[in-house]
This record gives C-alpha cells, structure tokens and sequence, in this order.
C-alpha cells in the first residue's frame, strides 16, 4: 500500500517487525505501567518540537549548525545534578567554540533526559558459563549480572519517566535561569583549569567574546534588551527505541490535530531498527517531532531515499537528520553514493556526522573504547566528502560527558589503554570526556571554517 494512504495510529507499530524489544514476562503488569504513562504530563510540548524542526530547517539550508551531544545510555546510578550540569555545560562551551567560528547560530540538542533504552548485537549474555539476557538500559533491565536484576521489569519504565522529568526540568532552568548567559563564558570553563591544554585555547575565544559583549553593551545592547544573550534554547532527544514507553508518551497536540510523541524533542531511529518496514519506522512515521536516522555501511542509497520518502513524504526541511556513522575507514567511500542521491532525488535533509559508532574496538585491557584519533578522521572525512559535493556538512553527533572519565583513549591528555580503568563508567558505550569533547570542538571549529 502506498505509504502517503496508509492510515497511522500511535498503536499500529505493533503489527509491524519489532526488533530490539524486551520480552517482558508478565504482559498485564506491562499494560498497567503503559496505561499509567499515558496519564502522565508530557515531557515537551509541540510547539516546542516544531521550533526545533524549523532551526533544523536552518541547518538543512547549510544556514546553522547542529550540536547533539550526551550519555550513550542515562543511568539511574548516575543520576546527579552535577552530572548534568557539567554535561549542559560542555554542550555550551562547544556550541560557544562553533559559533565563533562557524559565525552562524548552533542549535543545541542533548542525549539527555530519556536516552535509556539500548540495542544490543545479542540477546543474550555470556560469562563463565552463565547465560543471561543482555542488558538493554536502566528502562528495561539492570547492568549488574544476575537474574533478577537482567529480568526486563516494567516498572523501570516509571522511574525513567520520572528522572527524565526531573532532567529536564533543571535543563530549562540552567538553559533560561541566567547559567547560560553568554556573560558566563569564562565561568564554564574554571572546572578545567588544569584539566586540558584546550582550557588555554577556550579562555582566549572566552576572551574575545567578553570584548564583543562590553563593546556591545557600550552600544546599548545587553541580556536585558536581547534575550538569546541571556539564555539559549536547548533540546533534548533520545533513540526511539521502546516503543511501549513511545506510544504511551505520544498525545494529540491541541493545536494541529497531529500526534507528537512528547517524551523528547526530537527522536531518532538506530541503525539496527531502520530496517524496511520495521515497528520503529512506523511508529516514527506518525509523529510530528523531527526525526534523526542513523546511517550506517549497510544503508543503500535507494534505501535511504524510501525512508526518508517513508518519514518525510512531504519533504518538509528540518524533519529529517541523516546522522551518518560509517568509520574512519569507511566513510570517504560510504558516505558520497547517499549524498548522491539524496541530491539527486532533492530531498531535504540536515546531515550530521556520528564519529563515535563505527570506531568502537576493544582495548588490550579489554573495555570497549574508541580511539580519539579514528573520532577526529572521521570528523574530518566527513567534512572533506561534503565539501567535494557541494554539501552542507550540518551537524555532529557525539556520545560525551562532562565528567573527567576514561573511556576513549588518546586526545590532548592521551589516555591509554591501561589508563581506562582508572575512570571507566559508562553504563554502554565508550564517551568523550569534557577535555576531549571540547578539544573535538576545537577541531569541528577548524574544519569548518576552511
Ligand atoms: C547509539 O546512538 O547509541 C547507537 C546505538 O547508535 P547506532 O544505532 O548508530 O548503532
Ligand atoms: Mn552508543
């Protein structure tokens, strides 16, 4: 049937191919949990979702630039108010390195507040014998390695809503409560004094920006007459992944008629469940809030081009983030062909570059961990392909933290392999840490302003 007839309703997900989902044992205690949810206030508003859609709608017209960072999986250990400040808090001191360069507004997204749910590449684990389901993020399951910790419990699905609630509560408060006003520039960077040589580096930009605003309010132009001077707009997403807790959070917007599903701002579909005619593409299909769509070796630029028609058949701007995460090795040859033919058939996307899950190896100490070198040739690939074709390289997607963790190795303060130990706390994947992600910064800054 074609895809613009077909009827959509925030159930119809469930007759379609769901990969990645959790086999709950007791179906009636999953039904009570998802029944309570859909009672529950929305996390964000339409609105909201659609002014993202149309800053989005900027960066596809190679008019601003995306910056979406955070947490591979939030944790419920983890779950801290200064954790989250010093996250919000590196996300500012990147998006302040890029709009200095890139001279152009920055639209700020977080991994944050609802990224719980994980794919895993087996359903199962394996350790001295035993055999377990894997864990699949502090919404269905538990890390440590027992049963009834790793037995998928619904009522996880509360606690998730309940912390994401609270997350990004104190988010809009540090985004519009006066933390984010430009004239802190140099207070966000004290924590790293001593931390990264790159601290040098951002109290010069800090600096010069410090200059720009005294001038300005010379001028007579303050946070008091300009408000993006006093606090900044900040968005929150997360992989669309359970999609029980999905639907449940999905709810008619007054205004327009149209489902929006208000657990995040924008959401977006893994490479393991972007699969032609998947439960997740369905449910994403229905949902207003803009849509990211990660991009992997295995995705043919046909392919992509149905998706994207699948998502996106009226080719709205700023719906569709094609978030790319081929590998350092892969995507100077990977990524041109769906260039190509998203040019070709004009549609409209914003592209990003995800340099964090394709460049996953394990270390000799045996954590998983990524290499800072492999994160910034793939940066730079990505750049070097969309300046051959005439593209706009939009946007960065990166798995980082404000804590001072070792997961990935290499970088200014040159972690090691042996060195991940010392610091390793990641509930899934490997993140940047507050040196490496501004240092990341530093590079996107250079990369685009040649
Ligand atoms: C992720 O973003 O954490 C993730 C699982 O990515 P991908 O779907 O690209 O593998
Ligand atoms: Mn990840």
């Amino acid at each position: 049937m074609n895809t613009f007839e077909r009827s959509w309703s925030p159930a119809g997900w469930r007759n379609f191919e769901a990969r990645q989902l959790p086999a709950y044992s007791d179906a009636a205690a999953l039904a009570a949990v998802e029944g309570e949810l859909s009672s529950y206030p929305p996390l964000v508003f339409a609105g909201e979702a659609r002014a993202l859609e149309a800053q989005l709608a900027d960066v596809a017209a190679g008019k601003a630039f995306l910056l979406q960072g955070g947490d591979c999986a939030e944790s419920f250990a983890e779950f801290h108010p200064n954790h989250i400040r010093d996250t919000f808090r590196v996300l500012l001191q990147m998006a302040v390195v890029l709009t200095f360069a890139s001279r152009m507004p920055v639209v700020k997204v977080g991994r944050l507040a609802g990224q719980f749910a994980k794919p895993r590449s087996a359903d199962m684990e394996d350790l001295n014998g035993v055999s377990l389901p894997s864990y699949r993020g502090d919404i269905v399951n538990g890390i440590e390695f027992d049963s009834a910790a790793r037995e998928p419990d619904p009522k996880r699905m509360l606690r998730a809503y309940m912390q994401s609630a609270a997350t990004l509560n104190l988010l809009r408060a540090f985004a519009q409560g006066g933390f984010a006003n430009l004239h802190q520039v140099h207070k966000w960077n004290l924590d790293f004094v001593g931390h990264s040589p790159w601290a040098e580096k951002y109290k010069d930009v800090a600096d010069r920006i410090g200059d720009a605003l005294a001038f300005m309010e010379a001028c007579g132009i303050s946070p008091e007459t300009v408000p993006q001077l006093k606090g900044t707009d900040f968005y929150t997403s997360h992989e669309a992944l359970l999609l029980g807790y999905e639907q449940a959070m999905t709810r008619q917007d007054s205004l327009t008629g149209r489902w929006y599903d208000t657990s995040a701002h924008m959401l977006w579909v893994g490479d393991r469940t972007r699969f032609e005619g998947s439960a997740h593409i369905e449910f994403l299909r229905g949902v207003g809030n803009p849509l990211g769509l990660k991009a992997g070796p295995s995705l043919q630029p046909d392919m992509l081009i149905r998706l994207i028609d699948t998502l996106n058949p009226e080719n709205v701007p700023g719906r569709i983030t094609v978030i790319s995460r081929f590998g350092h090795d892969k995507v100077q040859d990977g990524l041109p062909p769906l260039i190509r033919a998203v040019k070709r058939e004009g549609r409209h996307v914003v592209w990003s570059c995800d340099p964090m899950h394709g460049n996953t190896i394990k270390a000799g100490s045996g954590y998983k961990t990524r290499p800072f070198d492999r994160i910034l040739a793939e940066v730079r690939g990505f750049f070097a392909v969309h300046r051959a074709e005439g593209t706009h390289a939009g946007g960065i997607h990166a798995e980082m933290t404000g804590q001072n963790v070792t997961e990935c190795t290499g970088g200014a303060m040159a972690i090691t392999d042996e060195a991940l130990a010392d610091r390793y706390h990641t509930h899934c994947d490997p993140r940047l840490n507050a040196g490496q992600s501004l240092e990341l910064a530093f590079l996107l800054a250079e990369c685009i302003k040649t």
